[in-house]
């Protein structure tokens, strides 16, 4: 990704897609004080709802695009999604799910991060554009291939023409997880191989979600995949990782807009 900075906001864009206006934002330039140091977006979390509003609005003017047509979710670690056709007169959420697909114009979608992984999409033919947000259990849940297929479905978008981002998030050398979750990528990936490595020593099971993400795209028949590489937990100087920081923090937030 390249990174990007204006009136002391830093974001990160996919450097395959410059036609589409989005961005990873990180925690430098808000106004909320520690431990949600800087830029926090999460609204449930003990900040104050005006800082959280104040930083939202300097992302959307730091990208330029239209906060009052911002859709977003109530992200619950699921696999479903839902079609934006713009805000829902009355919350501020459009569901409960975790992922969000639109071909309307000027109207951005938003989400918030802290180790799980940002999923963006865009078909540059049908002009459609999607974000998920992708824990362990979004991932093998496959909500990468629900968005593709969903596409498919929806506009008759072609799988080798959708180009996905796979964002900043917590990388494998950083993510312990438990038997249950190992057991859970085997039955949804049906191998080990690659997604999961295993220290000589105690036996502890270390998940990649790049690698997972990537080989449930590739299924899905995505070809164009931009991987980030970044992560969380090893740059807490510009993002939040709920992991490395015991849970006290903030939230980081991914904005795209056709
Ligand atoms: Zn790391």
């Amino acid at each position: 990704m390249k990174r990007l900075e204006s009136a002391g906001l830093a974001w990160y864009r996919f450097e395959s897609w410059p036609q589409v206006q989005h961005g990873v934002f990180t925690r430098r330039g808000g106004c909320s004080p520690p431990p949600w140091e800087t830029l926090n977006t999460g609204g449930n979390i003990g900040d104050r709802p005006q800082r959280v509003r104040s930083n939202h609005e300097r992302i959307f003017d730091a990208l330029e695009v239209n906060e009052r047509r911002a859709c977003t979710v109530w992200q619950v670690h699921s696999a479903d999604i839902v079609l934006a056709q713009g805000p829902v007169r009355g919350r501020r959420w459009l569901a409960k799910a975790d992922g969000m697909l639109t071909a309307e114009t000027d109207t951005p979608l938003v989400m918030r991060f802290a180790d799980c992984v940002p999923l963006l999409f865009y078909d540059p033919v049908q002009l459609i554009i999607g974000m998920a947000h992708a824990g362990w259990r979004g991932t093998v849940a496959d909500i990468a291939g629900r968005m593709v297929r969903l596409m498919v479905d929806a506009w008759g978008s072609q799988p080798q023409e959708i180009q996905a981002g796979i964002g900043p998030s917590i990388g494998q050398n950083c993510y312990q997880v438990g038997e249950e979750v190992v057991e859970a990528v085997q039955r949804r990936c049906g191998t080990l191989s690659g997604l999961v490595q295993r220290d000589p020593t105690d036996g502890s099971a270390w998940l990649d979600l790049w690698a997972c993400n990537r080989l449930l795209l590739e299924r899905a028949g995505v070809r164009q995949i931009e991987v980030a590489g970044l992560c969380t937990a090893c740059h807490l100087d510009e993002f939040y990782s709920h992991r490395a920081e015991g849970g006290r923090t903030g939230r980081f937030c991914a904005v795209i807009s056709l």
